[in-house]
């Protein structure tokens, strides 16, 4: 098996990677440093999550140790299609640059251009970058990228995606292919980039890993299929049924992402789920980079626990401990669906991947299933088999029995809570939440998680149902000590049996 220190890395590299707590290199990592050392082009074919990152830093890192940045002219540029895939690469740059001097700037939108001139002037050996920022730099003239001698595309096929494949034509454009070293990365190798690596790269090493986590046996995936009960309630009943699948797996879902295939789905789900005491954000292309970043720091410290997001905004994010994604929509593109259960079951993880199907979207359903040639387990709707749950008690779904199964024993309270919310659902515009809505023990467990106040919704409604709920029952009511309304101080004893079951498991 290769080693690292086989690999000719720079010693003060090599210690960094040893800090990072790395043992061997990833297979692209062994495959592509070696060639980039040689100054060759480099076509990796692989997506996030295979180390592909450390695959073209740390040669960079190698490459540059010797020689001096001029003013405005970088030594070397590394283009990405979303800030936070730059601000990323930036974070892998001082990890692994911590014992050399090397300097590096970060241009991408949504930050002043001021700091980010003073940087370029002053002379920058890596410049990482989104190309709307980046040419915007060049056409106030304060960047002259002729003397890049390696520069790195990454995500390629994201930059399809995005139309920004006209800018990277530009930029190589800028460049001089003379003295231009190529490492070029896409998850999948569309013609268009496909014409663009024919084009720009010269005779490069082609690199090519097995897409992750597919079939990775540590993800657990699974599919409601779901019908809504009228075509206008489609998307508060969705969301009725996300929850649900949440408060099923409230024991392991330390945190998730739920991903909406539209930006406005993004602010809805994480609204409603806020509304119902989860504690959510949202994060997506439109809102403010400062913000943005925020939200992605809280998620990855674990205070913020549900991040609700679109597939660019999450696209490349390395956050190690996700436990959970929940997909809100089929992806209509199945690549996405890829990209979205690799957030979860990383470096060797357990993650679990639950997706909600509508029939419209189980085309794109087939598609998934013929890309990753396995059929997605279906789940038992949890809010039908609520209903029927005597004579269906125990008659789970394949593959997910050990949660399925666990989860169905203590369905009562989910479908208590489901069934409680009619009032909400009819209302879909304002949806409210139910009185003893699910949240109530989720907002418990966020409370756990997170800083108290970052959401209003919460002190409002859950974490005060949920503080106030055990002195609620002892006082006999909400209404202090008054006659109650309701089940009063007669709780009946399998209630109590049930909550406990479920706090014990
Ligand atoms: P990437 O595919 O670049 O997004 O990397 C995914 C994750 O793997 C990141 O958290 C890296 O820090 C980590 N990583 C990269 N290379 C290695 C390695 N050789 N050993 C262990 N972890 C690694």
């Amino acid at each position: 098996m290769t080693k690292f220190s086989d690999l000719n890395l720079n010693p003060k590299v090599l210690k960094a990677i040893n800090e990072a707590g790395y043992e061997t290199p990833t297979p692209i990592q062994a495959e592509a440093i070696p060639p980039a050392l040689e100054g060759r082009d480099v076509l990796g074919i692989a997506q996030t999550g295979t180390g592909k990152t450390a695959s073209f830093t740390l040669p960079m890192i190698t490459l540059l140790a010797r020689g001096r940045a001029r003013a405005r002219m970088p030594r070397s540029l590394v283009l990405c299609p979303t800030r936070e895939l730059a601000a990323q690469v930036a974070e892998n740059f001082d990890t692994y640059t911590k014992h050399l001097k090397l300097t590096k700037a970060l241009l991408i939108g949504g930050v002043s251009f001021k700091e980010q001139d003073a940087a370029i002037d002053r002379g920058v050996d890596v410049l990482i970058a989104t190309p709307g920022r980046l040419l915007d730099h060049f056409e106030r003239g304060k960047l002259i990228l002729s003397d890049v001698k390696v520069m790195v595309v990454d995500e390629a096929d994201r930059m399809l995606d995005m139309g920004f494949i006209p800018d990277i034509e530009r930029i190589f454009g800028l460049t001089n292919p003379l003295t231009r070293q190529t490492l070029f990365f896409s998850a999948t190798m569309a013609p268009e980039i496909e014409r663009i690596t024919n084009t720009f790269l010269s005779a490069p090493a082609r690199i090519e890993v097995a897409r992750q986590a597919t079939t990775s046996e540590n993800i657990t995936q699974g599919v409601v299929m779901f019908k809504a009960s009228r075509r206008d309630r489609e998307g508060s009943e969705k969301r009725k049924l996300l929850r649900t699948l949440i408060d099923l797996e409230c024991d392991k879902c330390t945190n998730a992402i739920i991903f909406c295939n539209r930006k406005m789905d993004v602010d809805i789900v994480a609204k409603s789920l806020k509304k119902y005491g989860y504690n959510a954000s949202p994060i997506h292309g439109d809102l403010e980079q400062s913000h943005r970043m925020k939200t992605l720091d809280s998620f990855r410290d674990g205070s913020l626990r549900f991040l609700v997001a679109s597939d660019v905004a999450a696209r490349g994010l390395d956050v190690p401990n996700v436990s959970h994604v929940f997909n809100f929509d089929v992806p209509s593109h199945a690549e996405d669906y890829v990209h979205r259960i690799g957030r979860t079951g990383r470096a060797g993880r357990d993650g679990t991947a639950m997706m909600i199907c509508v029939p419209k979207d189980e085309k794109n359903l087939a598609g998934i299933e013929r890309l990753v040639q396995t059929e997605i387990p279906r789940l038992e709707n949890p809010l039908k088999s609520a209903k029927s749950e005597k004579t269906k008690d125990g008659d789970t779904e394949k593959k997910f029995t050990g949660r399925t199964r666990r989860s169905s024993k203590s369905d009562s309270k989910p479908s208590e809570a489901t069934d409680a919310a009619p009032a909400a659902q009819a209302d879909a515009q304002t949806e409210a939440p139910a009185k003893d809505a699910p949240a109530e023990r989720q907002s418990k467990s966020d409370n756990r998680r997170s800083n108290a106040g970052s959401n209003d919704n919460r002190g409002k409604s859950g974490d005060n149902r949920s503080s106030s709920r055990s002195s609620n029952r002892s006082r006999g009511g909400r209404d202090n000590g008054k006659t109650v309304v309701g089940l009063g101080d007669h709780l009946p004893s399998f209630i109590a049996l049930s909550f406990e079951e479920r706090r014990a498991g």
